[in-house]
């Protein structure tokens, strides 16, 4: 019997002992390749020395101190070194540090509707957002995330907000339609929910530029969020990128926008910014909404006890540090493509893959009950759940998801490995993923 408020309370999860690289080690000594660092979070795997010792230095140092009354170095630091590596618009920007992704979406909320206040347009107050969508779970955050079957027990408390189509070619690309005229019909739609909800009504777009927990990594197509931005200019909104799950070099770049050569408003970022070493997500003001707030009210009216954690920053300067020394970014790209050319290798032709997608190490597949029809497994059949625990069994931990109840997308499987991997560890991944599969799904269970 357990004291803590577990997520199931009728049972308790294996007991993690200790991490090993890229390997999680559990009380009885068995070990785990962790191939999706919880969800995205463990960027370099487990004790990596050096940003240990960057915490125990930090410790020995100073732990904390109120931001009210100081700030401090490594946060200083941190910040700048954000901004020099963000995309154009940051280069004078401000970031605030928080605990959690969710927090950071708050902010970024919050500091939207500041800005607009700031800058006499205080109608502005709606927030539109896209379907499938995941931006935490505090109310702020679920109430524009765009996952029904997340937000439904809360509905009634969540403030009003409205969602578009994402940009899901695999279900919404029209025959004879190119990705570039699929992604500009989706991103139009954000100009026609502008247009309805009256544009003096409307603070901020947001949106994952890969999307993860809900969809399983599904990129935007080319052109997608250079019309998004034209879109938002056109209407006087402001655009959020939560990088929380693709940033900080997941995808191979530190910035998803970057890569998409789009230039965000505010941007979050989380789980890799603290590789799991220390709680730490940040929210990221452009010189637009800073300038606005500083030649304005020059207060942030939002603030939480633990921003701008002494400790968690040091060991973000360490991770991103770490990414630098040891050329991280590259073996993301080289491991990401090696890790989709294998799955598609071992899935590619598998009856119940319907999709391999991702960019750098975030990778997933769609599951589907038929592939002709695209037809997803009913949600009765628990499938999900079973792959996490039949690959947990085996050895292996990976991110499975389940699809809408509605049946709009299908269960997918998440990969998300630490960025130290190599060939050996993709290989490893693939054959026990494939094991698991091969244990869960139906085709094995009545060949069986
Ligand atoms: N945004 C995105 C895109 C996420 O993936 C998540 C976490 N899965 C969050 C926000 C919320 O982050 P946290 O769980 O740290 O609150």
């Amino acid at each position: 019997m357990s004291a803590v408020l577990h997520r199931n309370l009728r049972s308790t999860p294996q007991l993690a002992l200790k991490g090993d690289g890229v390997y999680l080690v559990d009380a009885e000594g068995r070990r785990y390749l962790d191939a999706s660092g919880g969800a995205a979070v463990s960027c370099l795997g487990h004790g990596h020395p050096r940003v240990t010792a960057a915490i125990i230095a930090q410790l020995g140092k100073l732990e904390y101190a109120h931001t009210s009354f100081f700030t401090n170095e490594p946060s200083e630091r941190l910040a700048q070194m954000l901004v020099d590596s963000a995309p154009a618009g940051f280069g004078k920007g401000r970031v605030a540090f928080l605990g959690s992704g969710s927090e950071a979406m708050e902010a970024a909320l919050k500091l939207a509707r500041q800005y607009f206040v700031e800058i006499g347009q205080p109608g502005r107050s709606r927030f539109i957002s896209r379907r499938m969508s995941y931006h935490g779970n505090t109310l702020g955050a679920l109430a524009v995330g765009g996952h029904a079957g997340r937000r439904a027990l809360y509905q009634p408390i969540l403030i009003e907000t409205s969602q578009i189509a994402p940009c899901y070619a695999y279900r919404d690309q029209r025959a004879g339609e190119t990705e570039e005229a699929y992604g500009l019909r989706v991103a139009d739609e954000l100009d026609a929910e502008i247009r309805r909800l009256g544009p003096e009504t409307v603070a901020a777009f947001i949106a994952e530029p890969i999307v993860g927990a809900t969809l399983g990594s599904v990129p935007a197509m080319p052109g997608y969020f250079a019309r998004i931005r034209e879109i938002c200019d056109r209407h006087g909104v402001l655009f959020i990128a939560d990088e929380v799950m693709c940033g900080m070099g997941r995808a191979g770049a530190m910035f998803v926008s970057a890569q998409e050569g789009v230039r965000p408003d505010i941007i979050t970022i989380a789980k890799g910014l603290g590789a799991g070493y220390q709680p730490i997500a940040a929210t990221m003001a452009s010189e637009r909404v800073a300038g606005a707030i500083e030649a304005g009210s020059g207060l942030l009216a939002n603030g939480h006890t633990y921003m701008s954690h002494a400790v968690a920053c040091a060991a973000s300067i360490a991770v991103i540090e770490t990414i630098e020394a040891e050329g991280l970014l590259d073996n993301v790209q080289r491991m990401g493509a090696l890790l989709s050319r294998r799955l598609n290798e071992a899935f590619g032709q598998h009856p119940h893959v319907g999709d391999i997608r991702g960019r750098g190490l975030l990778q997933s597949l769609e599951l589907v009950a038929d592939r002709d029809s695209k037809q997803p497994f009913a949600a009765k059949e628990g499938l999900a759940a079973r792959i996490k625990q039949t690959a947990q069994g085996l050895g292996l931990i990976c991110y499975p998801s389940s699809g809408t109840a509605d049946g709009v997308n299908g269960d997918h499987v998440l990969l998300a490995p630490p960025f130290t991997i190599d060939a050996g560890h993709v290989d490893e991944i693939v054959e026990t993923l494939g094991a698991a599969l091969a244990a869960t799904l139906p085709a094995a269970r009545s060949a069986a």
